[in-house]
C-alpha cells in the first residue's frame, strides 16, 4: 500500500519571489539564473501561500528567489502584503549584485525600513564571488549598517580568504583552489552546508565519493524519503508551488497542502515518499523505460534528479509534479 504524505503543519520557510537571478551559482539549490523568464511573485498567488502559510501554524517566514532585489517596487508589495497578513518577516536573502551606489542603496534600504524590514541575510562565499565582485558585498553591508538594517552574513565564516583578493573584480572557485589548496572547494561545501540538490549536484557529482546505484539501494531506506515531509525549511514559490523539504524541482500544489495528497495526482512524491529511491527507479523503469545514464552517483539525489530528468526531458510527461520546468532545461 502506498503511504500517503500529508503536510499539516509548517515549521520554518521563505516564499521564493522569483527564479531569475542576477548570477548562476554552482551551488544553487534552484538552478537560479538569469535565463529564467523575469516573472516575480504577483499579488493574488503571494496571497494563497500566505494564506496557506498561516493556516498551518507558521507565522514568520522569509523572502528569497532568485535574486528579489532585481524587481525592488514588486519587492516593496511583497512586504506589504506579508505585513498586511501579520506575518513576521524574518530577512530577505540578496547577493548584493543590485548595489550601484551608496545613495540608492541607503534610498531603498530606508523604504524597506519604514515597511517593517529589520534584517537583510546577505550571502558571503566562494560561490557567490564567481559572480559578484565583493566590493558591492562590502557597500552593502556599510548602507545597511548606515541605515539601521541588521546585515545578516551568510556566511562570515568565508570572509578572511573572500577579503584578502582583490575585491573589485569576480574570482571563479579554481582561483581559490589555486590560492588555497585543492581540496578549498571539497571543504567549502561542507562550510557552507550545501544541499546536494539543483546545481549543486555537479560540485558534488565532481568532489565527493561516487556509489554503483546497488550501493545507493543497499543503504538507503525502503520505507521512502523522509525529506519530503520535513518543513524545517520549506518553500512557497511564485507559480503556487509548494516545494517538499529541500527537493527542488518537486512541487506540490500549495492548495492540496493540509489533506492526504493523492497518488493518483501525485504518484512520483507519492512514490519517493513511501518507497525511496529505489522504488522510484523501478517506477521509472517499468512505467517509462527509464535505464540509468551513468555507472556510479554521489547521492540518492542525483540519481533522482537524472530520473526526473528523464521524464520531463525523454518521455515528456506532463507532470503537476516536475515543475516548474525551467528547472529541467536550465
Ligand atoms: S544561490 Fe542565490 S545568488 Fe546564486 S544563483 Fe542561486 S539565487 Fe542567485
Ligand atoms: S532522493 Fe529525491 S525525493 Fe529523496 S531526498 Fe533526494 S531529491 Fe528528495
Amino acid at each position: 500500500m502506498t503511504k500517503k504524505l500529508n503536510i499539516s503543519h509548517l515549521k520554518s520557510g521563505g516564499i521564493i519571489t522569483n527564479y531569475y537571478c542576477s548570477s548562476s551559482c554552482s551551488h544553487c539549490l534552484y538552478r537560479c539564473s538569469p535565463e529564467w523568464p523575469q516573472k516575480y511573485i504577483d499579488h493574488k498567488t503571494a496571497h494563497h501561500n500566505l494564506e496557506i502559510l498561516k493556516s498551518l501554524g507558521c507565522d514568520s517566514i522569509h523572502i528569497g528567489g532568485g535574486e528579489p532585489f532585481l524587481n525592488i517596487p514588486e519587492l516593496i508589495r511583497v512586504v506589504d502584503q506579508i505585513n498586511k497578513m501579520s506575518i513576521n518577516i524574518e530577512y530577505i536573502e540578496t547577493n548584493s549584485s543590485w548595489f550601484k551606489n551608496s545613495k540608492s542603496a541607503e534610498e531603498t534600504l530606508c523604504i524597506l525600513l519604514d515597511h517593517g524590514v529589520k534584517n537583510l541575510l546577505i550571502s558571503i562565499s566562494p560561490f557567490h564571488n564567481e559572480f559578484v565582485p565583493f566590493v558591492k558585498v562590502k557597500n552593502l553591508i556599510n548602507s545597511c549598517y548606515k541605515t539601521g538594517i541588521y546585515p545578516f552574513f551568510w556566511i562570515p565564516d568565508f570572509l578572511p580568504e573572500i577579503c584578502s583578493l582583490d575585491n573589485s573584480r569576480v574570482h571563479s572557485l579554481e582561483e581559490y583552489e589555486n590560492l588555497f589548496g585543492a581540496e578549498y572547494i571539497s571543504q567549502a561545501l561542507d562550510r557552507y552546508m550545501i544541499c546536494p540538490g539543483g546545481r549543486a549536484q555537479n560540485l558534488f557529482s565532481k568532489y565527493r565519493k561516487r556509489y554503483t546505484i546497488n550501493n545507493i539501494f543497499s543503504v538507503e531506506s525502503s520505507s521512502g524519503c523522509t525529506e519530503l515531509s520535513c518543513t524545517d525549511h520549506f518553500h512557497f514559490d511564485l507559480f503556487g508551488n509548494f516545494i517538499p523539504g529541500l527537493c527542488s524541482g518537486l512541487s506540490i500544489d500549495a492548495g492540496d497542502l493540509g489533506k492526504q495528497l493523492s497518488p493518483d495526482k501525485y504518484p512520483i512524491i507519492s512514490c519517493l515518499h513511501s518507497k525511496g529511491i529505489k522504488g522510484f527507479f523501478y517506477y521509472a523503469m517499468e512505467e517509462y523505460g527509464y535505464i540509468a545514464n551513468k555507472p556510479s552517483y554521489s547521492s540518492k539525489c542525483e540519481l533522482c534528479f537524472e530520473i526526473r530528468k528523464f521524464l520531463v526531458a525523454e518521455a515528456k510527461i506532463s507532470s503537476r509534479e516536475l515543475l516548474p520546468l525551467e528547472f529541467y532545461s536550465s
